[in-house]
């Protein structure tokens, strides 16, 4: 089975909206390949005036986060419909700095993983070890776990069309890319951890992306490896070095 790959830049708390038009518009005619579909993940003030400049482009314009109760008393919160309605079909849910900072689990991922199915939204669900669990030897129990509880009632025909980025939490903003062989070992067990939930035709079709410090340097050998489907890009993704990590095959 061939997976279509996936690049998605995710810019963080970066970007002005004004800065944001500008960003999308010097990087419009680096990131055009239509053999991978490309995401710019941008805070949710930018999200509308992104859209606007990405009109007509490759550019698919991405959230950081959602909530998942559809509306209501929940003060600064933004809900799936808003971004429906702005266009979004992409999300990123549960990066390790939203674990970290803003005290998200993995059952307010998986909540937020059904809440975006709901909604026809694709979610980017993320996981990934600290150093220490790295050190002792629990990496793979560790993502298997993250990966059970986010796709609990999660059906099959949803999960083929969900995006996991294996994100080593030591890689993200250190410039410390993991090796190959290291994104490589975690892509594909959670491959194997897709098959053993559903089957190994849910598993061949779902992507994986490995996200931490990739540079238009290392995407080449990190996507030629049977089990990364594309990447989830921090750093890069505000310079025009995310076109050459989208243009890897060329
Ligand atoms: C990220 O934040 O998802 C990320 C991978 O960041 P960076 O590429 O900067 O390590």
């Amino acid at each position: 089975m061939s997976r279509k790959k996936i690049v998605a830049g995710n810019w963080k708390m970066n970007m002005t909206p004004t800065e944001a038009v500008a960003l999308v518009n010097e990087l419009k005619p680096l990131v055009a390949n239509d053999e991978v579909d490309v995401v710019f993940c941008v805070p949710a003030i930018d999200i509308i005036p992104a859209m606007k400049a990405a009109e007509g482009t490759n550019i698919n314009i991405g959230a950081e986060n959602m909530y998942y109760e559809e509306k209501g008393a929940y003060t600064g919160e933004i809900s799936p419909a808003m971004l429906v309605d702005a266009g979004v079909k992409y999300v990123i849910i549960g990066h390790s700095e939203r674990r970290e900072y803003f005290a998200e689990t993995d059952e307010t991922v998986n909540k937020k993983v059904l809440k975006a199915f709901e909604h026809d939204i694709t979610p980017i669900i993320c996981c990934g070890e600290s150093l220490t669990q790295r050190e002792q030897g629990i990496t793979i129990d560790w993502i298997r776990q993250q990966i059970k509880i986010a796709f609990l009632n999660v059906t099959k025909e949803q999960a083929k069309k969900a995006v996991i980025a294996y994100e080593p939490i030591w890689a993200i903003g250190t410039g410390k890319v993991a090796t190959t062989e290291q994104a490589q070992e975690v892509c594909a067990a959670i491959r194997v951890c897709i098959g053993e939930i559903y089957d190994e035709a849910t598993a061949a079709e779902i992507r994986i992306q490995y996200g931490g410090s990739v540079s238009g340097a290392s995407a080449p050998e990190l996507f030629a490896q049977p089990d990364i489907d594309g990447g989830l890009v921090g750093g890069a993704s505000l310079k025009p070095d995310f076109g050459k990590i989208v243009n890897y095959n060329k």
